[in-house]
């Protein structure tokens, strides 16, 4: 990746995604981000490689022989056949899977592919475009689809939202955000996220509760509100 990733997880989340403490839903952003991020890939490494030295110091009674019969287990496994063999190469030279959107091809980071393959119907309105993502079932997981020069109109948040940008940028109030980067905004943040005048832009929106749109029309919110959530 060319340029720098500025938003990352943090160390309590890259801890938690290390343990299996997070949510499903949650652990998917932290591992897409990890995909797009060498940065923290390495401290995922470090944090990985720490618990299981943790481990390791912990007393284990080890049963000598559950030792000996699972070795034997191993060793009496068949090899790989051949044809095998040559269906997991074809498998692994398979190109990543990407998605349509808009006229324009995505790839996804490799967390996401499975479930990026059944994805829902796009909804568009105005300029975006979302499609929810069959994840967990405590948080709305949907991919989000900016055109170039559109803005998503002010909002707060009810709960948690985590938006991974996956291709283009997104510039708000707080900064600017590129592949990659992972934006975590709490129900004190309000903000207008909106897309360059010529790029358009793919993220990964992982929202614990619904939008609270601040300006227009209540009887125009209300749509904006189900149609994000
Ligand atoms: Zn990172």
């Amino acid at each position: 990746m060319a340029h720098a990733i500025k938003f990352h997880p943090g160390m309590p989340l890259l801890e938690q995604h290390a343990e299996g403490t997070l949510s499903a839903d949650v652990a998917l952003a932290v591992a897409a981000h990890i995909d797009l991020c060498p940065h923290c890939q390495q401290l995922s490494r470090d944090i990985t490689a720490d618990l299981a030295c943790q481990l390791a110091q912990q007393p284990v009674k080890t049963n000598t022989t559950d030792w000996q019969q699972m070795l034997h287990d191993i060793m009496a496994q068949p090899p790989l056949s051949k044809q095998a063999a040559a269906t997991q190469a074809q498998l692994s030279a398979q190109p990543a899977e990407s998605i349509i959107v808009n006229q324009r091809e995505f790839v996804l980071p490799r967390a996401l592919q499975r479930l990026a393959a059944n994805h829902g119907k796009w909804l568009h309105l105005g300029g975006i475009a979302t499609a929810k993502l069959p994840a967990g079932n405590d948080y709305h997981v949907s991919l989000l689809y900016i055109s170039k020069d559109t803005e998503v109109p002010q909002h707060t948040h009810l709960g948690l939202e985590m938006t991974l940008v996956l291709a283009g940028k997104i510039v708000d109030e707080n900064g600017e955000y590129k592949a990659g980067d992972l934006l975590i905004n709490s129900p004190d943040d309000t903000h207008t996220p909106r897309t360059m005048a010529d790029e358009d832009c793919l993220c990964l929106s992982v929202l614990s509760a619904p939008l609270k749109f601040k300006k227009g029309l209540t009887r125009l919110l209300n749509p904006l509100q189900q149609f994000f959530y």
